[in-house]
């Protein structure tokens, strides 16, 4: 017997393994499928990139940039780090390769590990996986719609329906200065009561201390003025068009003005994603527009939307909500001595062609045996070839969940398994 194991995963990352490795394909190709129909392409950025492209969009103030990640110095003196989200990447890669030129909107989808030193807990790694969408240069609400009302359809293909859409405007820069004012106003008086990260981003982000999870802030907050209140008319037509969009599109949501997010980047539009089967990482997806970013990454000034899916989340849920049915070989077949054991090489070879899951077994180990494994792996059928059957060109096969039993001709046996 092995003891403990020598090596092990750093803490926070995990290894996904089959089963359910199975279920997270299937995610992705709802993921694939679905924004594919709304016209989203996909792009594949590296993990690891210039360190400022995320201090400068995420915000230097912020929980990811300020504590979170993965930053170092390579073998050449650059500061790089380990991408802590999608958007400032996807934004590089769009000023970089000029895709504003391609036809407008520009729609693009990713999927791929994302990193942030956090402290590891239920619901949250250091390495976890998100899929995510960006639109870019569409201005509209009917952006903001489509996009939101996608995730929607999205959830509901892969079977999650106990989710509730939350949706806010952070308004813009014309309206979110006198904003920040209002909520410094409000909090002058209390400041002592807050906790020491909301202190020290009083003056810089007040916004945040809205979206503190530190019980005496959420004390501290009741009564805070509303961003709802304080929008300018554009941002506020922007956000009643938006909620006209989402009940035409048959999304129901409701307005929570104290989801602001914590990355710096968002203007206007801002949406959370929640589902009561998940602890206090309740959140599954998370997004919102940013419509300077792509000019300070220096490209032409494009507004842009976007979103990112908790992959580890949405498998957690669909474990424990759906009734999962696990990929099973369609045939097992077993083989009596060397030349049954060529034999079922070369129809299992055939059968595979067709993209059927075909194991074989051992032909020198007893046919107990090999039922056994047939049975582990819960075959549909089985098959047993030896002299008799070499010689008649008929198998005899068992279904393993109904025991019924019965024969077929090798010819006809691809037929027999497609029901063809
Ligand atoms: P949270 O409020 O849970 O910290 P967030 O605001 O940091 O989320 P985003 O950066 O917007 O999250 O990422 C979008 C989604 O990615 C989240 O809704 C969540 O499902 C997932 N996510 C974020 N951080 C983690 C993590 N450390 N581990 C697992 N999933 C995560
Ligand atoms: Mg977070």
């Amino acid at each position: 017997m092995s003891g403990a194991p020598q090596y092990k995963t750093l803490k926070g990352m995990q290894d996904i393994l089959p089963p359910d490795t199975f279920l997270w394909q299937s995610v992705e190709q709802a993921a694939h499928r679905i924004f594919s129909a709304f016209g989203f392409q996909e792009i594949r950025v590296p993990v690891l990139e210039t360190t400022s492209i995320f201090s400068r969009s995420i915000g230097e103030q912020t929980d990811i940039v300020e504590k979170e990640m993965y930053t170092f110095t390579d073998k050449g003196g650059r500061s790089v780090s380990l991408r802590p989200e999608g958007t400032a990447a996807v934004v590089r890669s769009f000023v970089e390769h000029n895709l504003h030129s391609l036809p407008s909107p520009q729609k693009f989808y990713y999927s791929g590990p994302m990193f942030r030193y956090e402290r590891p807990q239920s619901g949250r790694f250091r390495q976890f996986f998100q899929i995510g969408v960006e639109a870019f240069s569409d201005p509209h609400p009917r952006m903001d719609a489509e996009v939101i009302s996608m995730l929607g359809r999205f959830l509901m293909a892969i079977g999650l329906e106990q989710v509730s859409f939350q949706i806010n405007s952070i308004g813009c820069e014309q309206c979110r200065p006198a904003y920040k004012d209002a909520l410094l106003l409000f909090f002058a008086d209390k400041k002592e009561h807050l906790c020491p990260d909301c202190v020290r981003r009083f003056d810089r982000n007040p916004l945040r201390i809205l979206d503190c999870k530190v019980s005496r802030c959420i004390e501290a907050r009741t009564g805070a003025p509303r961003i709802t209140d304080h929008l300018c008319q554009d941002c506020r037509m922007h956000f009643g068009k938006l909620q006209e969009l989402l009940v035409l599109l048959d999304v129901s949501f409701t307005v929570n003005p104290e989801m602001v997010r914590g990355l710096d980047y968002y203007t206007r539009t801002t949406f959370e994603v929640t589902s009561k089967g998940l602890g206090s990482q309740n959140a599954v997806a998370a997004g919102g527009r940013y419509n300077r970013l792509v000019k300070e990454f220096g490209g032409p000034d494009t507004p842009a939307i976007g979103f990112a899916v908790g992959m580890e989340r949405i498998a957690e849920l669909l474990k424990r909500s759906v009734s999962l049915t696990w990929p099973v070989p369609a045939a097992f077949l077993a083989a009596l001595g060397d030349t049954a054991g060529n034999e079922v090489l070369r129809i299992a070879d055939v059968l595979r062609r067709q993209n059927l899951w075909v194991e074989v077994g051992d032909c020198h180990s007893s046919l107990k045996s090999q039922l056994r494994r047939a049975d582990r792996l819960a075959a549909r059928f089985v098959f047993i070839l030896g002299d008799e059957e070499l010689r008649s060109g008929t198998l005899k096969w068992k279904n393993l969940a109904d025991a019924s039993q019965g024969e077929v001709k090798i010819a006809e046996l691809q037929d027999f398994l497609t029901g063809g």
